[in-house]
């Protein structure tokens, strides 16, 4: 598509689905711009794919990597069970604190956990308390893909669907050259290989936006 086309598209779709209509979510994206912080929430339209298949697939407890203003934890705890429960592991206190407040604001203050600190900190204590989710989302520094994917592996439930924004790095994954030998590239390649081929799981990469990997582990 051109570039005119798609932005035609995008206007199109956000006419159908009045996203900004949103209040909850709208409060968030603003609180976000109010403390300029990075505007890197899920975009809409993967904040719905997030609600849809936490729905579709039943799923009571879920994990998130990456809170930020908490956009995508309001989307995860809109698909769970009506007692279902999100586990969100975020870097910096300060955004875990805002995504509280927007998650509780949004009606769901009692059933979303913070964790703050390095998520790979976060994850072995998960193990050691016996937490297990059928619903997890990966959406934090991209260099630490593969081991949040190990992690995920770990941690799933039979039949768990994981779930991972910005796979496609703005397109850098697919670029030869320079862009090739950044960390962040390697590690989103090496992610997307495996989510693609391991036999565990069944996957596909969703190249609107900014790429979103799904795969259920099969039960
Ligand atoms: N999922 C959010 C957006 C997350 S942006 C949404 O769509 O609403 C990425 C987040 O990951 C940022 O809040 C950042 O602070 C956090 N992050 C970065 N490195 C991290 C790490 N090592 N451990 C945990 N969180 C990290
Ligand atoms: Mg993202």
């Amino acid at each position: 598509m051109s570039e005119s086309a798609n932005a035609n598209v995008k206007a199109y779709i956000d006419a159908l689905y009045r996203w900004n209509e949103d209040e909850a979510l709208a409060r968030v994206l603003a609180s976000i711009r109010e403390r300029g912080m990075p505007e890197i929430s899920v975009p809409p339209g993967y904040g719905r794919l997030i609600t849809l298949l936490a729905a579709a697939s039943g799923a009571s407890a879920a994990l998130e990597i990456g809170a930020l203003g908490g956009y995508s934890g309001i989307c995860i705890l809109r698909g769970l069970r009506p007692d279902g429960v999100l586990i969100s592991l975020e870097l910096k206190a300060e955004y875990a604190e805002l995504a509280r407040a927007n998650v509780a604001a949004a009606g769901f203050g009692g059933r979303a956990e913070y964790r703050v600190g390095e998520a790979l900190a976060r994850l072995p204590e998960l193990a050691e308390e016996g937490k297990t989710f059928d619903f997890i989302f990966i959406d934090a520094d991209k260099e630490n893909y593969p081991k949040y994917l190990d992690w995920a592996l770990k941690l799933a439930r039979p039949g768990a669907i994981i779930a991972a924004d910005n796979t496609l790095l703005r397109g850098r994954v697919a670029e030869e050259g320079d862009a090739a030998g950044a960390p962040s590239v390697s590690a989103m390649r090496e992610f997307n290989a495996r989510m693609a081929a391991d036999p565990r799981l069944v996957s596909v990469l969703l190249p609107a936006y900014d790429g979103l990997t799904v795969a259920r582990v099969m039960p």
